[in-house]
């Protein structure tokens, strides 16, 4: 494809004009594991379905286009992705990574990784003082999510990744909020760029994918090996329906942010809303309620926004962090880092932003209602 186009473009054309015997428009789902050798030492390309499928490959390639990246890697799943990125340190490294950071990425990093002897340190990635502070000799790599989940706090990704040159440190970025079409991160210096492609860039409620890019031939041929050893690759059924998902994503995400200024609006006026997190981008926001005991009933008296625990679909869906994705952190740290009981996400779907609004409005209503009983 044309490099010069657009990442819309890029996104709607990703398949397109690759099956030269059929010339089909979409990209064929090749459900074969195994691909046939014409004789010894010869090959298409193709060898065995976890090394590579024609496409799992598409997408792998649409993903390192759309973010200006060399090499794409498809996982089965935004974790999978993580631990593809994190199997590239070994014993006595240690990583810094953003304190508000996604719950599961957490209870990876605190669970996991120290049998391994791979230390992972936090700390507020806007306060590049005390990044610098924390590197030692035996730092390899900053781990930056922006924004933050939930508490939508953006970080200086080119502040950063000049901190991580000089350090000599990788600069992996977690891109999965803003999508390359609202963030950038290899512009600003990162060395790999992860998703959890169940969210935007699917967008649909209906996979659970991971995507890793990197623009360093090094770093590619190092996580080829890792993809295929530890064979954490995603499907090719689930890579087709990834790839019709991101067709659709500039649309998308349009609307997801459309739909999250006029909420964000709304709460701010509010009487029951003590603070309303919204970066001015993007489909995510969050938001304190006055009381604790306002978010039970709120959530039991949406009728269209759905009280579940996922974000970036067409649906519209809130979530309560405190029980559901910041579980795993410990209360005092949860709280101590803002996360707190009054606090609630919503990931803004693409429904009409006045039937959200209203949705809200009335659980809301309804909430004050009850606990004034
Ligand atoms: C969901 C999410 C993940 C994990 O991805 P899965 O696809 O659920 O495995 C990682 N990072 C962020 C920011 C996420 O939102």
């Amino acid at each position: 494809m044309d490099r010069s186009y657009t990442r819309e473009t890029k996104l709607v054309q990703s398949g397109n004009r690759r099956d030269k015997r059929t010339g089909a428009v979409n990209a064929p789902i090749y459900m074969s594991t195994a691909f046939e050798h014409t004789g010894v030492g010869e090959s298409t390309g193709y060898d065995y379905a976890r090394t590579g499928n024609p496409t799992r490959e598409v997408l792998e390639e649409a993903i390192a286009e759309l973010e200006g990246g060399k090499h794409g890697f498809a996982c089965s799943s935004g974790m999978a992705a993580i631990q593809a990125v994190l199997s590239l340190f070994s014993q006595g490294d240690e990583i810094i990574a953003s304190m508000d950071l996604y719950g599961g990425t957490y209870r990876l990093f605190r669970q996991y990784w120290p049998q391994w002897g791979v230390d992972v340190r936090y700390v507020d990635p806007r306060d590049l003082q005390s990044v610098e502070q924390l590197i030692e000799d035996n730092t390899k790599a900053l781990f930056i999510e922006t924004p933050t989940n939930p508490l939508m706090q953006e970080a200086d990704l080119q502040a950063l990744s000049n901190i991580a040159k000089e350090n000599n440190l990788f600069m992996i970025v977690d891109n999965t909020f803003y999508t390359p079409l609202l963030q950038q991160p290899f512009a600003f210096g990162a060395d790999i760029v992860i998703h959890s492609a169940t969210k935007y860039l699917g967008g649909h409620n209906d996979i659970v994918a991971g995507l890793v890019v990197t623009d360093d031939e090094a770093l590619g041929e190092r996580l080829f090996n890792i993809q295929n050893g530890i064979g954490m690759t995603l499907g090719a059924f689930d890579s087709w329906l990834l790839l019709r998902g991101m067709k659709t994503l500039a649309l998308r995400m349009e609307k997801h942010q459309q739909n999250a200024r006029a909420v964000s609006e709304m709460l701010q006026k509010h009487p029951l809303i003590t603070e309303v997190l919204y970066p001015g981008r993007g489909g995510m926001l969050s938001f304190k309620v006055q009381d604790e005991k306002l978010v039970d009933p709120l959530l039991r008296h949406l009728r269209l926004v759905t009280f579940a625990e996922s974000l970036g679909g067409v649906e519209s869906l809130m979530t309560y962090p405190s029980v559901q994705t910041h579980a795993d952190i410990p209360e005092s740290v949860r709280i101590k880092n803002g996360v707190t009981n009054e606090l609630m996400r919503l990931s803004c779907g693409i429904e009409s932003h006045e039937d959200i609004i209203s949705d809200i409005e009335t659980a809301l209503e309804e909430a004050e209602r009850k606990i004034q009983a």
